[in-house]
């Protein structure tokens, strides 16, 4: 039998780190997790654990050390990485941007070099529809342009691609996917995983089951005048767990020699687009819930409507979004009442 193949998963203690993990051991893949615990605690590696029965090892290490990296990697034999190890605040990213640039490009490009250092490997990196900005045309494609980013978050994205992209041009023996994902919301079924925002949440979801909850008083709705139906934006809500098992696929694609180049990017989204207010319905229809929210003011920076046209995935990765909205939204709310114990 052939030795099973070892993943490394940076970041693999947070949100979509976690769930990712999952899949992987799941798959039959090793998984060695790799994370400084910077922006989350123990809860989703514990979670892990109980969920798959497996205790991955974990290594403690930020990889902004360039010696711990490749400490790591002289202790594991590493076939594969996928980097979540980043910093994803966009509002934080724009007081701070030294922050991100140094967090964001020096742990992706650490792990590149031990990669090269080896001779290859075969590396994920976790992009973002945020590189569309506000497009020309929806759906967006991979051959969509990318905008210019409008935060340094955003821009770090866009650099970590090209960084990737000239990196397996230059060494023979690497390659890259890029999975740019919409927007990851929901939890794993088992409700032992999910999202652990530290303090008032930026994103949507977390703050709709943080009010459900009773944390948040009331969810502002960031504009009712955009040129949309119901004039709320419009986003691709893609299921964390769906995401997670697309970032399987895309392994397996890279380690089975399936690659059509040796940098390829892939959409990870439903292709679906889904309105704020029509998410916040759907929340309350399947939750059985009456959510506190009022109209407030467009939030500065967000694009009116982005959706994926995710065909190339699912065509070369095998891979499709499967779950509801309602699956989805019910999970957000049973990971919300497991946390604060509802
Ligand atoms: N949004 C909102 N209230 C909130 C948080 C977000 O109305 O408290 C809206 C936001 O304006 C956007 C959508 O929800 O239209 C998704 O925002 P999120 O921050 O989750 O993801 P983004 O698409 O900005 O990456």
């Amino acid at each position: 039998m052939s030795e099973k193949k070892c993943v490394l998963v940076s970041g693999g203690a947070g949100y979509i780190g976690s769930h990712v993990t999952v899949e992987l051991l799941s798959a039959g893949y090793e998984v060695v997790v790799a994370d400084n615990f910077s922006n989350c605690d123990r809860t989703n590696y514990e979670g892990v654990c109980a969920i798959t029965g497996q205790r991955p090892p974990l290594e403690e290490i930020d990889c902004c050390d360039a010696k711990a990296v490749e400490g790591l990697f002289s202790r594991h034999k590493i076939d594969a990485a996928i980097h979540f190890a980043a910093f994803k605040a966009v509002g934080e990213s724009v007081e701070e941007p030294l922050l991100y640039y140094r967090n964001n490009l020096t742990s992706f490009i650490n792990i590149l070099q031990a990669f090269a250092n080896r001779g290859g490997g075969n590396v994920l990196f976790s992009s973002s529809a945020t590189v569309y900005g506000e497009p020309d045309e929806t759906p967006v494609t991979e051959q969509s342009p990318r905008k210019p980013a409008t935060s340094p978050y955003g821009n770090t994205k866009q650099i970590c691609e090209d960084i990737l992209r000239d990196t397996v041009s230059a060494c023979a023996g690497l390659r890259g996917i890029a999975l740019r994902y919409f927007n990851p919301i929901g939890a794993h079924p088992s409700a032992l995983i999910g999202e652990l925002p530290r303090g008032i949440p930026n994103n949507l979801v977390p703050f709709i089951t943080q009010t459900a909850a009773g944390v948040r008083e009331v969810l502002s709705i960031f504009g009712n005048d955009y040129p949309t139906p119901d004039g709320t934006c419009l986003r691709d809500y893609i299921d964390v767990v769906d995401l997670a098992r697309a970032h399987t696929c895309a392994v397996t694609r890279m380690f089975e020699g399936r690659m059509r180049e040796d940098y390829e990017i892939f959409n990870v989204g439903t292709g679906r687009p889904l309105s704020v207010l029509e998410l916040v319905r759907a929340f309350e229809k399947v939750n059985g819930l009456k959510l506190n929210y009022r109209f407030a003011p467009r939030r500065a920076g967000d694009v009116t409507a982005v959706w994926a046209d995710p065909s190339l995935a699912n065509r070369e990765l095998g891979w499709k979004a499967t779950r509801s909205v309602e699956e989805t939204l019910s999970s957000a709310w049973a990971w919300e009442k497991h946390i604060r114990g509802i």
